[in-house]
């Protein structure tokens, strides 16, 4: 992944809150959640500082399909599960009616109920790599900061209208700075939702050992058994 450090120009305004707060907000389907997604939210604790991540699972994803296999409550249940003991997430159920929420009503209604908190999306890089196609793009850019995490070797391109700041500089950015991107250059489990639902069709069925270290530990045969189950399937209309 290449990093480009960047100089950034810190312009203070009067509009600007005295004290921002930086909240991470994570979302994702999480069909099922898995510990690449715990690693990436404890490395947004370590190396961007936030004291403050909301985890917020989508009911119907805007730009993708689920597999249909588990509920939205349940999905929701396991990554409650899966960011036990993390006391900086609070895990927020906003997106999961039964009705596609673009990333940016999100943001829109941050900014305006919460204009203190300056949002930080986190991001994988199979994310980041498609944000250009997102509903309401480009102006994600200056209703928050972006931070991406490594997934995978592939280059992480820096888009039109976008500044990358360093770890040093990321205290400084604000809002104010549209289009503030840090890359994240440190190894996440190469893990995914759809390794793991491949696995469970895939290999052979009855193995207790099939998620060991994939999904957060207790919770592997539970997750087996929703997404092995050929029967029965979650209706989404
Ligand atoms: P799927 O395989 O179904 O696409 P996923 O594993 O990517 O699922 P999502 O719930 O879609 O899981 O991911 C939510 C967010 O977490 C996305 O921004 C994604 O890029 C990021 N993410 C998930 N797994 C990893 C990982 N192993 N490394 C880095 N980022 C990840």
């Amino acid at each position: 992944m290449k990093f480009v450090p960047e100089r950034v120009e810190h312009v203070r305004s009067d509009e600007e809150p005295l004290n921002p707060q930086y909240v991470g907000i994570f979302g994702g389907t999480f069909d099922p959640p898995h510990l690449g997604h715990r690693r990436l939210v404890e490395l947004a604790v370590e190396y961007l500082g936030l004291e403050k991540i909301w985890v917020i699972p989508a009911g119907i994803p805007v730009h993708r399909e689920l597999s249909g296999k588990a509920s939205v409550e349940q999905r929701l249940a396991w990554v409650e599960r899966t960011f036990e003991g993390l006391p900086q997430v609070e895990v927020k159920s906003w997106e999961i009616q039964q009705k596609a929420v673009p990333a940016i009503d999100t943001l829109r209604r941050l900014n305006q109920d919460m204009p203190t908190i300056v949002p930080v999306w986190l991001m994988g890089l199979d994310a980041w790599l498609h944000i250009q196609g997102w509903i309401g793009y480009p102006e994600h850019q200056q209703r928050c900061l972006v931070a991406v995490f490594k997934r995978g070797d592939g280059d992480c391109p820096l888009y039109a209208g976008w500044q990358a700041s360093s770890r040093q500089q990321w205290a400084e950015v604000s809002l104010r700075n549209k289009g503030q991107v840090v890359f994240v250059d440190v190894d996440i489990p190469e893990v995914s939702s759809t390794d793991i639902r491949s696995r469970i069709l895939t290999i052979q069925q009855g193995s207790s050992q099939l998620l060991k270290g994939l999904v957060c530990p207790g919770m592997e045969s539970q997750i087996q058994a929703v997404y092995e189950n050929k029967e029965t399937g979650v209706k989404y209309e």
